[in-house]
């Protein structure tokens, strides 16, 4: 997913909830960032972040 697009997306979520169900890489041009982006609401995360996502909803399947 490119930047522009990310831009749009939270344009058109706006502030809505979202439990950010599938999460894209972002390219950033130039840039050497490995950052991730809900393809629904347009937010961004930081691998760390997305691993720590992925984390809480094993233990959520587990309960
Ligand atoms: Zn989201």
């Amino acid at each position: 997913m490119e930047y522009y697009a990310i831009q749009k997306l939270k344009d058109v979520w706006g502030k809505k909830p979202c439990d950010h169900p599938k999460l894209e890489k972002i390219y950033y041009t130039g840039a050497f960032l490995t950052v991730y982006c809900c393809t629904q609401c347009g937010e961004e995360f930081t691998i760390a972040q997305k691993m720590e996502m992925e984390e809480t909803r094993k233990e959520v399947k587990t309960l």
